[in-house]
């Protein structure tokens, strides 16, 4: 499975590597050394354990100092493992960030369009200014922000525009952005009111089509997270806990949870009443109102721009950039005229944490299931699935319903304070869609239909779509 362009830093602080994507540290001094990787195959072995393997350029530069003045660079190839390439010693982990960003404050999003927090490149010099975007007439936006929609112009360079502020906009947007390119997000919602915004959130198996490359993005985002975990102002935390059914789901498992450290079958003595089957394991947790301003604030600070202004056509897109990410969720239902994309209605009780610090979710193919995922001072209990239903003001009954069954399970959370009711439309589709469609001599990069699972495949979805970028 082609798979280009993912940078990968292996000497953070030091790499100045410019192939197709930007350097990973702080770059700036002394000679570089970049890893690329370049493409994947996902091999399984005897016992079904997924092998990644990738294949990767090396590319050394060996002249002096910084800015321009680089030496000739040197290529090698190599295949790696995987799993190899992740643990390296010298590996940086992808996602962190040198020295961490300042959290966003408040519901994230600025009062005006300004970009917030440019700072100097890994080379030490300002990025450039995002240009073709301030001339002209500024209309206001639909909820009062300023918006020069339309200003832009033929032959001027246009940024790549990215239309939606959820998880996978932000996350695009913050590859995009960390590799250099100019990037303007469009979104009709603050991050905070988005569907992103409500999940629970657990990386998790993704049961999605199609199954390789949805297994190719679940193992490059479980990396991120995992990554992610380490700084405290990202809103990711590895916890452990359970996955459970009240039928037996058999011995065989999605090939994704390989990548959970710990997984073992849980023991009866492990696993609630009226529950047979279970594993027990640590994964990745996400707040997501906390992530998502985090990744706001990445997003900013290595130079993109964000508008609250919706989209009304793909031709109203196409008209501000040649190059459009598409990464609207269900909204892709209306604004592609995808009748493939339907709402998956999920509706969470949020209370204040007495004390829980594992998850818990049930398996079940019903339409109502018991989960709690932990954050901090949080607990998200669940959940609900309902098909093709667009409301999106939380029931009484069905956040009454979802309180008995967690407290039937977990006694402790019975009484805690509810905080808030939260209601969010998964985006349905047969499979996900990750892909290049030509329109209007431009190009629009689909990124969406990730249903219940976006969270967990937002980095890889992200990195796919920054290759579709470079083209
Ligand atoms: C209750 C619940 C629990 C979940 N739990 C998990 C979980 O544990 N793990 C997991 O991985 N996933 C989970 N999910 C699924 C996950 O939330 C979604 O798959 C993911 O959030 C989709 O992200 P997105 O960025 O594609 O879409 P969204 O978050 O819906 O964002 C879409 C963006 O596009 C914008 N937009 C739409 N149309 C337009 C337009 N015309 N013009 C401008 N902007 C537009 C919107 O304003 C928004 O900013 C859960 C979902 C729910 C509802």
């Amino acid at each position: 499975m082609p798979f280009t362009g993912r940078p990968i830093c292996s000497t953070p602080g030091r790499c100045r590597c410019s192939v197709r994507s930007a350097p990973c540290g702080l770059g700036g001094i002394g000679g570089g050394l970049g890893v690329h990787l370049l493409s994947s195959e996902t091999f399984f072995n005897a016992a079904e354990t997924p092998l990644l393997t990738c294949t990767i350029v090396v590319r050394t530069t060996v002249g002096p100092g910084s800015g321009d003045d680089r030496g000739e660079p040197e290529d090698r190839q190599a295949h790696v493992p995987f799993g190899e390439l992740r643990r390296g010693a010298q590996g940086c982990p992808v996602g962190a960030r040198p020295g961490g960003l300042p959290a966003a404050q408040g519901r994230g999003l600025p009062e005006r369009t300004t970009q917030v927090g440019r700072r100097a490149d890994r080379t030490g010099r300002p990025p450039p200014r995002l240009r073709g975007l301030t001339g002209g007439r500024v209309n206001p936006g639909p909820f009062g922000v300023p918006s020069d929609h339309g200003t832009a112009s033929v032959g001027r360079v246009s940024p790549v525009l990215v239309i939606g502020a959820g998880v996978h906009g932000l996350t695009c947007g913050v590859v995009l952005a960390e590799a250099g390119r100019h990037v303007r997000i469009r979104t009709a919602e603050r991050p905070r009111e988005t569907t992103s915004a409500v999940a629970g959130a657990m990386w998790g198996p993704a049961r999605l089509k199609p199954p390789e490359r949805v297994l190719y993005w679940a193992t490059l985002s479980h990396a991120e997270f995992t990554a992610l975990a380490r700084d405290e102002d990202s809103g990711v935390h590895l916890a452990a806990g359970r996955m459970a059914a009240r039928i037996d789901l058999g011995d065989v498992v999605p090939p994704e949870t390989k990548l959970i450290p710990d997984l073992h079958r849980c023991g009866e003595q492990e696993l609630p009443e009226g529950f047979v089957w279970g594993y027990r394991g640590t994964v990745p947790l996400i707040d997501m109102p906390r992530y998502l301003d985090y990744l706001l604030a990445r997003f900013q600070a290595a130079g993109g721009e964000i508008l609250l202004a919706s989209v009304s056509s793909l031709a109203d897109a196409v008209a501000e950039s040649d190059t459009v990410v598409n990464c609207t969720g269900v909204g892709a239902h209306e604004l592609v005229g995808d009748p493939g994309v339907h709402p998956v209605l999920g509706q969470h009780v949020v209370v204040r944490n007495p004390g829980i610090d594992e998850y818990f979710i049930e398996l079940s193919e019903g339409g109502e299931f018991t989960s709690w995922m932990p954050h901090g001072d949080r607990v998200v209990l669940g959940g609900v699935s309902v098909d093709h239903d667009w409301r999106r003001t939380p029931r009484a009954e069905i956040s009454a319903r979802i309180r008995r069954r967690v407290a039937q399970l977990e006694p402790r959370l019975a009484d805690a304070e509810v905080l808030e009711e939260t209601v969010g439309l998964r985006p349905g589709r047969d499979s996900v869609r990750v892909d290049v469609e030509h329109f209007e001599g431009a190009r629009i990069i689909h990124d969406y239909g990730h249903a219940g699972c976006g969270v967990g495949l937002s980095w890889g979805c992200a990195f796919e779509v920054a290759d579709l970028v470079e083209g």
